[in-house]
């Protein structure tokens, strides 16, 4: 079984990835700074004896001898990531390096968790892998967007250069437990909202679209992806079951039954209008398909944080 290296892995997806690693009986070293992620997150993993978490800050470099990396660290919340932006660049491109470095020295095979960010406010839809972008470079949001830009990047130039065994997925929105009370994301705010009883405040008309992805399913295909000798991607991950965010607040007061009324607020600068995978290439590829749709992936995350919330 391999020494697999999970950066960024007391984070929401981080986590659980290593819980899967583990059941699959792989040796899991989880490194984090603990900027977004908790102990908590892995507090159930911390005494299996495969498991081992390294608190350590991607930006500086570390030396250790493992066979697979997978590259998760960073804020992917736009709240966290535009509160220190020259770190969120820091982050992907110095941690890119760093990873990328590492796997080159121990040959290591390396997967980048990409974004669809990538794509920025996109003019055409649904979003092709083949689709080169539309991103501000000099907004708010410019420090995650380039920042995953130049990762991919560094991906590419250390496969070409130096042969290293690369994996590049870009993750649409993706939900679920564990995502942080005060994640910021819209998911994880609505429910929390409709849960307190308060405001659920919508950024601009509503009218904007998302396509949210299950946490279960992004798992099942990250490992895929990662198992799947001679293709590198960058490959489309998400599910394309498109939604506007109002449906989405109408949604969750309907599955809360929460008599929470919607605000709306002025919108966010450079907020991406429409967003939705074209994930033909990942059906090809690897044969995958999400399973979870959003009513029954919404139920459960609701049913996570009325439990986090009566333990509060
Ligand atoms: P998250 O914020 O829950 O997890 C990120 C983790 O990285 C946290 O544990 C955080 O403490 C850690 N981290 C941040 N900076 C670090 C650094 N410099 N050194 C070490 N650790 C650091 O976010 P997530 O949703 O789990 O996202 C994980 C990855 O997937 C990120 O790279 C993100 O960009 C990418 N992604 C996620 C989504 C999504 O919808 N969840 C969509 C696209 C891409
Ligand atoms: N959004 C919202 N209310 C919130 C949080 C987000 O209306 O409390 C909107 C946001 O403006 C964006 C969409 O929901 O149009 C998704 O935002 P999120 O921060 O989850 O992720 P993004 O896809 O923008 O990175």
């Amino acid at each position: 079984m391999k020494r697999t290296l999970v950066t960024g892995g007391a984070g929401f997806l981080g986590s659980f990835l290593c819980e899967k690693l583990l059941d699959q009986g792989h040796e899991v070293i989880a490194l984090d700074n603990f900027y977004t992620g908790s102990r908590k997150n892995i507090s159930h993993l911390l005494d299996h004896p495969s498991f081992e978490l390294i608190r350590h800050d991607i930006v500086e470099p570390i030396l250790l001898e493992v066979d697979w990396i997978f590259n998760m660290a960073c804020p992917a919340s736009p709240i966290h990531y535009q509160y220190n932006p020259v770190k969120t660049v820091k982050t992907s491109v110095m941690g890119a390096i760093n990873m990328l470095g590492l796997a080159k020295r121990v040959s290591a095979r390396i997967l980048q968790a990409s974004t669809s960010e990538v794509y920025g406010d996109p003019e055409i839809h649904p979003q092709q892998e083949s689709y080169w972008g539309s991103v501000n470079p000099i907004g708010l949001r410019s420090c995650y967007d380039e920042g995953k830009r130049v990762a991919e990047t560094l991906m590419m130039d250390y496969h070409r250069q130096n042969q290293v065994d690369i994996k590049l997925v870009r993750i649409f929105n993706t939900y679920g437990p564990r995502m942080h009370i005060n994640d910021g994301r819209v998911v994880s705010n609505f429910i929390v909202a409709a849960l307190k009883e308060e405001p659920l405040e919508i950024f601009g008309d509503g009218e904007q679209t998302r396509s949210f992805c299950y946490v279960s399913d992004l798992i099942d295909v990250i490992l895929k992806m990662m198992n799947k000798d001679d293709f590198i991607g960058p490959v489309n991950i998400g599910n394309p079951g498109e939604f506007t965010i109002r449906e989405l607040a109408e949604k969750i007061l309907k599955l809360t039954g929460s008599r929470s009324k919607i605000q709306v607020r002025q919108e966010r600068s450079d907020d991406p209008v429409r967003r939705r995978p074209d994930i033909s290439l990942a059906r090809e590829k690897l044969g995958w398909e999400p399973s979870v749709d959003l009513e029954e992936g919404l139920g459960k995350t609701i049913e996570y944080f009325e439990k986090v919330l009566k333990e509060a």
